[in-house]
């Protein structure tokens, strides 16, 4: 297929890898241009605009936030953006983790530009990007997403196609991404309390990942927890906390009280506030051996 590629951060660099060795013709454009080198070296074409990138059957774009979706969608003052951009019939997806409200707008606003929307978030961190491991979490019009089969198989090992309808899948990419935070939370929690007692944090973690634990998010968060390896980030704290954010709005806009994710957002902030807000989202689990007087999250 002839995609375009919109995003080449710690996620969208690795995904766009995988989509070329699949074979896909791949058109990159990232804002900040100079992410595109290395892309280019295994076969890619680099544009400088987004309308360059949206000449294909498929746009796929990976971006930081509602804001930035926003406005390489609609165009920011004399930018085109992906809606004046895409020819008719031709598809964006948007794997980014956005607002069900953002994803409620795009489809409509490519309703009626005659173009299709797919929201396909990931579950996964950059190494399993790199690795074509993530798993993608679909939705939109059926016979369109089964199109994209090729795409979703050549960035992740599988596909959830869940809804017809797009904003399902960030509200599940929402839920799924406030059930690791709390994972992190708790994790942190308890290795204060054994740590604070003597216990070794790995034996620890290797106790309760090979008994009861035995799932992803303690084996990958408590690693990185034991480690205390919180930079580079894989996935920036700054960027946990709006995920908490619009999950909150979510359950706002349906009457739904969250009141784990209303803790997880004040926490998140404490650890912002305390210098964190570029740090792996993980050492939001290490604010508790702080408060238990240990190690701050962030370095002096
Ligand atoms: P990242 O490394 O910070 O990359 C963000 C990307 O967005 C960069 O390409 C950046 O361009 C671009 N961007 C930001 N603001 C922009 C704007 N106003 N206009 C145009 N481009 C803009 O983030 P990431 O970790 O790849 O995450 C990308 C998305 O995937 C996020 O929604 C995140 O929640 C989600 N996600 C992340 C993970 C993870 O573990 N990292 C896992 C699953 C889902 P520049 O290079 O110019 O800054």
């Amino acid at each position: 297929m002839r995609i375009g590629f919109i995003g080449l951060g710690n996620m969208g660099s690795g995904m766009a890898a995988n989509l070329l060795a699949a074979g896909h013709e791949v058109t990159a454009y990232n804002r900040s241009p100079e992410k595109a080198a290395a892309l280019v070296e295994r076969g890619a074409t680099a544009v400088t605009t987004i309308a360059d990138a949206c000449s294909g059957d498929v746009v796929i774009s990976m971006l930081a936030d509602d804001p930035a979706v926003e406005s390489v969608t609609f165009g920011d003052g004399d930018t085109a953006g992906i809606l004046t951009s895409l020819p008719q019939g031709a598809v964006h997806v948007s794997s980014s983790t956005i607002s069900v409200a953002l994803a409620d707008r795009l489809t409509a606003a490519h309703a009626e530009a005659g173009q299709h929307f797919v929201s396909a978030p990931v579950f996964g961190r950059p190494e399993a990007a790199a690795a074509a491991k993530l798993f993608v979490v679909a939705a939109g019009d059926p016979a369109v997403v089964q199109d994209l089969s090729p795409v979703f198989d050549a960035v992740g090992q599988r596909t959830f196609a869940i809804a017809p309808g797009p904003k399902t899948a960030n509200l599940v990419k929402l839920s799924g991404n406030f059930l690791i935070a709390s994972v992190i939370e708790s994790l942190g929690e308890a290795m204060a309390l054994v740590g604070k007692a003597g216990v070794d944090k790995q034996q620890y973690l290797e106790l309760l990942t090979s008994t009861l634990f035995a799932a992803p998010a303690y084996q990958t968060y408590g690693g990185l927890l034991a480690r205390r390896e919180f930079e580079p980030a894989g996935f920036a704290a700054h960027l946990g906390l709006k995920d908490v954010r619009l999950l909150l709005a979510a359950g706002e806009q349906l009457e739904v009280p969250l009141p784990i994710g209303s803790l997880l957002r004040d926490r998140f902030l404490s650890l912002l506030a305390g210098g964190g807000r570029d740090l792996d989202w993980s050492a939001l689990g290490a604010l508790a051996e702080w408060e238990a007087g240990g190690a701050r999250p962030a370095p002096d």
